[in-house]
């Protein structure tokens, strides 16, 4: 059993009315209201560093199960209620602490703002006192944690925010948030960019809603809606043992940027190539200019970002190179319920005498390797499919059919010329001829088995 989560976002619409957007006064509201909130955080974090010694108080609890009474930190609710009682006035408690009044400070505060701030800051300032502990005992100069800041993204808890999207008309859809206007609270409605794939990703089954944040950035603001899974998977010992146990593996390449094969009673099922689309070249050409405009401007300023635009398109087409093809993985796994889904361990690049630009692509391409992995694991984990790390010694060098060192060579004008660049692998002791990338996807079941005498650990006798 395991947990996973994902967050779909929900564009606020703050285009101009003209265009069917929200006026632009209603951009500020959003300003303020992070302003306001980061105002109470910070009210709050030093409120807790004042009575630093409740968030460590330890208390006795009774167990629910055995009765046994044991002694532990006290809960994030019970600092909460001790800390509203400190610092909220109410009917029934007229007057809190003096020093720490917040209704005074901040009137009419909404409860559910209140006490989203409160928690957020039970967190940081605990996160922060353990951490020092820990510092303090370890006696080292270096490495002093630094203060928690009182920033964050608002959390719109229940009560906070309505959703007012099962509207027909999708371009009625709106999002109803209570804001701060800076000189009251209010409640305003957004239009969103709602669109099919948001609703269908909230409506899927097994998907449990939790509350959303709202993220200001200086380009666009956006709901992101968090849904959180709870998986139930096979132990990887359990499913060794299946005699039908179906494993997909997956190579990753730079230009075959992954080969999936599909394997099950020892042989390939499936085979599925996912090609670059001359990503590799096209950022190639970018970080050819990137390297060019570094050159020709010096050493660069510190503090000062160059290239801004570029590397954000480029880190944009990475990103969602590796979505769509962890996707493709995910899709081949799906259609074989229950397997394993195998990667290579991923190796680090060693630096190389080559040109600048060589060199920031090589790492690109390897940064793009280690995000679809961590997608494809994610998307894979998220229907219960669980993957595995293999050994990667070797795949690429032996054969996947004899176990022999094979070569590597590419046809030219139909001959046979060897070299380390080509894309075919030719096996001197079978004769096994194919795609390189192929052949080192094979070997990845290969070694998940641990099935070759090349393979480390082996357990075959003889
Ligand atoms: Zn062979």
């Amino acid at each position: 059993m395991g947990q996973t989560a994902r967050t779909t976002k929900l564009l606020l619409d703050l285009s101009s009315r003209g265009q069917g957007g929200a006026n632009t006064h209603k951009r500020r509201y959003l300003e303020e209201t992070v302003k306001i909130l980061d105002a109470a955080r910070v009210f709050y974090l030093a409120f807790f560093f004042a009575h630093s010694e409740k968030l460590l108080e330890r208390v006795e609890v009774e167990s629910s199960q055995t009765g046994e009474v044991k002694e532990t930190l006290i809960s994030a609710d019970k600092v909460l209620t001790w800390a509203e009682y400190q610092t909220v006035e109410t009917d029934a408690h007229p007057d809190p602490n003096p020093e720490w009044n917040f209704s005074q400070a901040f009137p009419d505060f909404p409860n559910r703002y209140r006490r989203s701030v409160i928690k957020d800051c039970i967190g940081k300032a605990r996160g922060y006192l353990t951490q020092l502990h820990t510092w303090q005992k370890s006696g080292k100069n270096k490495g002093k944690p630094g203060m928690p800041t009182a920033t964050n993204h608002p959390t719109l808890y229940a009560g906070t925010y309505t959703l007012e999207l099962d509207e027909l008309d999708l371009r009625k859809s709106f999002v109803r948030l209570k804001v701060y206007t800076g000189e009251r609270w209010e409640w305003i409605h957004y239009p969103t960019r709602y669109n099919r794939y948001f609703e269908q990703r909230r409506a899927e089954e097994g998907w449990e809603e939790e509350s959303p944040k709202l993220i200001l950035g200086k380009h666009q603001a956006a709901l992101h809606c968090l849904q959180t899974k709870t998986i139930t998977a096979k132990k990887i010992v359990e499913s060794k043992c299946d005699p039908d146990l179906v494993t997909v593996a997956v190579d990753l390449n730079v230009k075959q940027l992954a080969v999936i094969t599909v394997r099950q009673h020892g042989k390939i099922r499936e085979t599925r190539f996912v090609s670059d689309q001359g990503l590799d070249a096209h950022r190639y050409r970018h970080l050819k200019r990137v390297a060019k405009k570094q050159w020709q401007s010096g050493k660069p300023v510190k503090g000062e970002r160059s290239n801004q635009q570029l590397w954000r398109h480029i880190r944009r087409q990475n990103t969602d190179t590796a979505h769509k093809t962890a996707r493709a993985i995910v899709e081949v796994c799906e259609q074989h319920p229950g397997c394993v889904l195998l990667f290579e361990r991923l190796r680090v690049i060693k630096p190389r005498g080559e040109s600048k630009s060589r060199r920031l692509n090589r790492k690109r391409a390897n940064q793009l390797k280690g995000k679809i992995n961590q997608f494809a694991k994610e998307k894979a984990y998220a229907q219960g499919i669980v993957s595995v790390e293999v050994n990667a010694h070797g795949t690429s060098q032996y054969c996947a059919r004899c176990g022999a060192k094979g070569l590597r060579f590419s046809l030219q004008a139909g001959q046979h010329v060897q070299g380390l660049g080509g894309k075919l692998f030719f096996c001197p002791m079978c004769h096994y001829e194919c795609h390189a990338d192929f052949n080192a996807s094979c070997n990845v079941h290969h070694s998940f088995f641990r099935e070759f005498h090349w393979q480390p650990r082996s357990k075959r006798s003889g």
